[in-house]
């Protein structure tokens, strides 16, 4: 998904062949084409300008030292600035809680929310061997609730029934009680999604947050929906307290920036990334082996 990176970065390893150290004016071509590249996929105008002025201010002066080249030497420090970009390490989930560990999903509608529900109770299940508990809180949408138990019977999972007539919180509340009551040690919280920020939703879901107090608030967010992804995550970390980022649909032909952006403009981790439609396409998100795939 960055090819275009990877492709323009090699170009720049040539031209910076026979140089003896980066200057000012050795790298100024590479630095264009690197923010050229941050651009194309989809990087968010502010975060590529402080990337860029990072790397200039690393890679000046640099003597190249043993077998490097001066363009391998540039693509080491654009490496570490990626890494360091995207957080620098994977950030587990925290579940530190007296049980049951509370996690609710925020996002919009159609960002992968009820799907990457499903895929961490079987991931919880399965690798950690959690006793989970599933409850939708999307009373607008009786098909998304419908969604949520369809996965959980495929899973093996509980859940915990919902219907329309109910509220949100009422539902929520219930479904911990009773996961208290049998003993389970996660309680995931589908919420409602819309298609687009509105005041009534956010409302709706800080006051979920509040009455449950959850251990991790996770924020899905589309990875093909480009520079609005930076929006929408601006919108939901001024509102929730995030604890996490899961972004999806990086598997598809996403441009990827939002990678690179959302971590930077909410500060914080992105935990696990969406890689398939199926269950089983969630990955712990690791910084470093993205870098690697940016740069090819
Ligand atoms: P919600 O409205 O936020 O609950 O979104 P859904 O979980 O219903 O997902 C919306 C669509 O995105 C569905 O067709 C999912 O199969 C699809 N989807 C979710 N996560 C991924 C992913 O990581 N990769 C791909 N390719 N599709 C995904």
């Amino acid at each position: 998904m960055f090819e275009n990176l990877s492709n323009r970065l090699s170009g720049v390893v040539k031209t910076l062949r026979g140089h003896a150290r980066l200057t000012e004016a050795n790298i100024q071509d590479a630095l264009r084409e690197v923010r050229m590249a941050l651009l194309e996929a989809d990087v968010a105008l502010p975060v590529v300008k402080s990337f860029i002025n990072d790397i200039k201010a690393r890679a000046l002066g640099k003597d190249v030292i043993g077998s490097l080249t001066p363009g391998q030497a540039l693509i080491g420090v654009v490496y570490e600035e990626l890494v360091k970009l995207m957080g620098e390490h994977n950030d587990a989930l925290n579940l530190a809680a007296v049980p049951p560990a509370i996690i609710l999903m925020a996002g919009l509608q159609g960002s992968g929310k009820t799907t990457t529900t499903g895929k961490l109770a079987k991931l919880l299940k399965e690798k950690q061997r959690k006793k989970v508990l599933l409850v939708s809180c999307d009373v607008y949408r009786p098909a998304a609730i419908d969604q949520l138990k369809t996965l959980a019977q495929q899973l093996e999972v509980e859940w915990y029934p919902s219907d329309v007539s109910q509220k949100p919180e009422a539902i929520a509340l219930a479904a911990l009680d009773y996961a208290k009551r049998h003993f389970h040690d996660v309680l995931i919280v589908d919420t409602a999604g819309r298609l687009a920020i509105d005041e009534q939703m956010m409302a709706e879901i800080k006051s979920l947050h509040a009455s449950l107090n959850p251990i991790e608030t996770l924020f899905v967010v589309d990875a093909m929906q480009g520079q609005d992804a930076v929006n929408v995550a601006q919108a939901f970390n001024a509102t929730l307290p995030l604890t996490g980022v899961v972004l999806t649909k990086l598997d598809g032909d996403a441009r990827g920036g939002a990678a690179l952006s959302v971590r930077n403009v909410t500060g914080k981790p992105i935990k696990f990334v969406g890689v398939g439609e199926k269950l089983t396409g969630l990955e712990p998100f690791y910084p470093d082996r993205m870098a690697s795939r940016i740069l090819g």
